[in-house]
């Protein structure tokens, strides 16, 4: 872990166990890291059915997994049911990212997030996504909030993962790591719009599976996070 002074998280309700809802290794590693500072009882919940291609999924859930393993956390792999991503996401194929499709795909990852903590006995849930800054933090505790006030028992932790140096940690740790380098958010939209821009700015295409941080080119990547 990184040996760093860091302040006891102040999880709300008084309560200590929480289901972390999980976008991939990179913006997990350092909520992961900063949770268990603090002595919080997690899970993990890997819950990403816009993520796409299937090779880009399982490369995203595989580094996932092993950082859990690494420090005991137990991991839950739910489904990837990206069938019905796909069907929520019908009509929005080109809204611009941080639009009504994100929304539409973070309360789908957030719904099944709160159902899995409701019928499992977590009083709070949170999620990585937000420490992302390409990501709004706003959309984001708004979809979590919303999900979590179908229960009554349950509460979104809205938690600003960036601040006080939490940015910079989740880029070390990724490096130190040598995490997967995934270059834009998940979904095929999302794909297909970076590869766009990236054919008007004269690059290549994204090739899956060949950047890691901390490798001696990664620093030409774009990354997601
Ligand atoms: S751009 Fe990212 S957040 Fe938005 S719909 Fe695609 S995968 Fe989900």
């Amino acid at each position: 872990m990184t040996p760093i002074e860091r302040k006891a998280l102040p999880l709300p309700g008084g309560h200590n166990k929480v289901l972390l809802h999980s976008c991939c290794a990179p913006c997990s590693g350092e909520v992961m890291e900063a949770m268990l500072a603090s002595g919080i009882d997690y899970t993990i919940f890997f819950y990403n059915p816009n993520i796409h291609p299937r090779k880009e999924y399982d490369l995203r859930k595989d580094e996932n997994i092993r950082f859990a393993e690494k420090f005991g956390i137990p991991f839950i792999d739910a489904d990837y049911d990206r069938d019905n991503w796909f069907a929520r996401a019908k009509g929005m194929e080109h809204e611009p990212e941080r639009g009504v499709r994100c929304t539409m795909c973070f309360d789908m990852r957030f719904e099944r997030t709160a159902l899995y903590a409701h019928e499992h006995g977590f009083p709070v849930i949170t999620s990585s996504l937000g420490i992302s800054r390409w990501k709004n933090m706003q959309q984001i505790n708004e979809s979590g909030v919303r999900a979590a006030s179908r229960y009554p028992d349950l509460m979104y932790w809205e938690f600003n993962w960036r601040k006080g140096g939490g940015s910079a940690r989740m880029i070390e740790i990724s490096k130190r790591e040598n995490f997967y380098q995934q270059e834009y958010c998940g979904c095929a939209y999302s794909l297909r719009d970076t590869n766009q821009q990236r054919k008007a700015a004269g690059r290549a295409p994204i090739q899956l599976g060949v950047l890691y941080y901390g490798a001696p080119d990664a620093e030409a990547g774009e990354g997601s996070v």
